[in-house]
């Protein structure tokens, strides 16, 4: 789940214990299995309620707590997100998929005390070729991202690698909504704008736990919120994607603690 960027600001940024990070990566892999288990049951017709249900049953499977659910009122355990919906949609019966449909799904644990926090989009069938090179952009922007997560850089440092490839591509970032700190809070500081705003921005140190989200629009950056309260749209009507993933800063460089290798590598 993202946080607004006015809400997370000025929380405090914690230092973990390997311990801490071990059990992170615990409660990461559980998100990453959930996410793996939706990619694998996408398909037209199906509810969002349903992904809903199936999330958080396999959630509490693996003893975990839904993170999301009650999180400030939010009615679902998972956030789904359609189309011109750029983050936090509320599941529904109503709701059902289309092919060409992209969908975001973004969900989160609590185990052991300790948050995971994860998001990925998912093509319906075939996509359009727009939605294509959206969802390819927003993933390898979050790859690039990743790769600056280094003790000594900055999370300018993050934020420029994101905005640099998306920009380069044509599409626009988010604003009003930003990556952050996780950990016995599911939003913790620093902030993680997918932008620069301020090259004096806090230096990563090892034992930092970040939650980087882009969340990309093909057409304007500019999104509004749905009477629900909840549902972030494009004010263009134009589709959004969405990736992030859960990273620990260590001495060796990054460690995302939320990868889908382990599961997409047993399909194999
Ligand atoms: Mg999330
Ligand atoms: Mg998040």
């Amino acid at each position: 789940m993202s946080s607004a960027a006015s809400n997370s600001a000025g929380k405090s940024i914690t230092i973990k214990s390997r311990d801490e990070i071990r059990v992170m990566e615990e409660a990461n892999r559980i998100v990453a299995e959930v996410l793996v288990m939706l990619q694998k049951t996408v398909e037209p017709g199906i509810t969002t309620f349903e992904l809903d249900r199936l999330a958080e049953d396999l959630c509490q499977k693996r003893k975990a707590v839904p993170a999301f659910k009650g999180y400030r009122g939010f009615p679902g355990s998972l956030c789904v997100s359609i189309n011109e919906e750029v983050v936090h949609g509320i599941p529904s019966r109503k709701r059902k998929l289309k092919k060409g449909d992209i969908i975001s799904v973004d969900f989160g644990t609590l185990y052991k005390g300790y948050y995971g926090d994860s998001a990925v989009t998912i093509p319906v069938g075939t996509i359009d070729g727009v939605k294509e090179k959206l969802l390819k952009v927003t993933e390898e922007s979050l790859h690039k991202a990743i790769e600056q997560v280094r003790v000594g850089n900055r999370i300018a440092d993050v934020s420029a690698a994101v905005q640099d490839h998306v920009e380069t591509h044509g599409f626009s970032i988010v604003r009003q909504f930003v990556g952050h700190g996780i950990g016995t809070s599911l939003h913790e500081g620093p902030e993680i704008p997918n932008f620069v705003q301020d090259n004096s921005s806090p230096r990563l140190q090892e034992g930092m736990v970040l939650a980087i989200e882009p969340m990309v629009n093909a057409g304007t950056y500019k999104v509004k919120v749905l009477r629900d309260g909840w549902t972030v749209v494009t004010s263009d009507k134009k589709p959004s994607a969405h990736f992030e993933h859960s990273v620990a800063v260590t001495a060796d460089g990054p460690l995302v603690l939320s990868s889908r290798e382990p599961f997409n590598g047993e399909e194999k």
